[in-house]
């Protein structure tokens, strides 16, 4: 029998849904949840990305602003514009698009959105709280696929979790999101040596690497939950993801379509941060 798919268009909306009465709850103590989306430069893609966010954002009701940098932007000019929104009241989440242009150290562009703003969870203060255990921010990707785990009850206490990937923004992150879940976890990159030996050990698989259908079929234990994060653009145009979906469902037990799988939820789960930071803004100032 196929696998079951988990699909992240519609637990997105279910989760909007429930993000759409948060934002009433605090708009009764008057605040309104702002986000500021910052790019420095055109990239095309980060454009789509920075779009999409902005549009996510109106969708639920959450104030947004779009701040838009020529890509000779100094990281003064960067720096100076971070700084303004970090006081900014009206202003509870602030996200600058990656990668930014060469000239521009992301580190210390990330290290100067104050932490409790940062809604990406990249902030090198949102890592630690992630590693010790009191997460802050988590990282909206893995956030998601927590929230597709816990929606579809995949038990993770005492399963074998296996991330491919492991990048500061999706496998780092996932695997520790997933140990604390109770899960026994395997990171593996790009030296790891048999990586077939390790997936198909995998109750709970996946894939966060950027290559094409890298996963096949015979590479997955049976009835496995295999959790594609990959977004590839293949020479045709056609998305696909890190796993080969057309062989890997009849193996599967549940399995993430591309698009229309890890894609919504990363939006939705930077919606939900965003919420949360106005929540934490409006419970401290109610409470002073
Ligand atoms: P990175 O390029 O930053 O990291 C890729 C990781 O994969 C690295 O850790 C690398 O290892 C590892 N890797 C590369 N080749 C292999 C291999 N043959 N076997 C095992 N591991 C390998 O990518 P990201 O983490 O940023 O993104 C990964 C994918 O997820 C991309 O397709 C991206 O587009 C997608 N993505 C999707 C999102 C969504 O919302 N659905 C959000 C973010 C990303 P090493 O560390 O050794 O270099």
């Amino acid at each position: 029998m196929p696998a079951t798919l988990i699909d992240g268009k519609l637990l997105s909306s279910v989760l909007r849904d429930e993000l759409r009465e948060r934002i009433e709850r605090v708009a009764d103590h008057g605040y309104k949840p702002g986000l500021v989306v910052i790019l420095v430069g055109a990239d095309p893609a980060s454009s789509v990305y920075v779009k999409n966010k902005i549009k996510a954002c109106e969708d639920v009701g959450i104030y947004s602003v779009f701040e838009h940098l020529p890509a000779t932007a100094s990281e003064e000019e960067l720096l100076d514009v971070i700084q303004a929104y970090n006081d900014d009241d009206s202003i509870q989440g602030i996200l600058v698009q990656l990668p930014l242009p060469a000239h521009l150290d992301a580190h210390k562009v990330i290290e100067a959105i104050a932490a409790e703003k940062d809604v990406d969870g990249f902030h090198l203060s949102s890592v630690g709280a992630l590693v010790t255990g009191k997460p802050l921010f988590r990282p909206c990707t893995p956030y998601g696929v927590m929230k597709m785990l816990e929606a579809h009850e995949i038990p993770l206490r005492g399963a074998h979790a296996v991330v491919v990937g492991a990048s500061n923004i999706v496998g780092k992150p996932m695997a520790m999101l997933l140990l604390q879940a109770g899960a026994t976890v395997t990171i593996c990159n790009s030296k790891t040596k048999d990586l077939a030996h390790h997936t198909k050990q995998a109750d709970i698989l996946i894939a966060a690497v950027g290559k094409p259908n890298m996963i096949t079929s015979s590479m997955v234990k049976p009835g496995a939950v295999v959790i594609d994060v990959g977004i590839n653009r293949l020479p045709d145009g056609k998305l696909v993801g890190d796993v080969d979906f057309n062989s890997v469902k009849y193996v599967a037990g549940y399995l993430t379509p591309v698009p229309g799988g890890v894609g919504p939820m990363t939006i939705t789960m930077l919606l939900t941060n965003t919420v949360e930071a106005a929540e934490r803004a409006c419970a401290t100032q109610l409470a002073s």
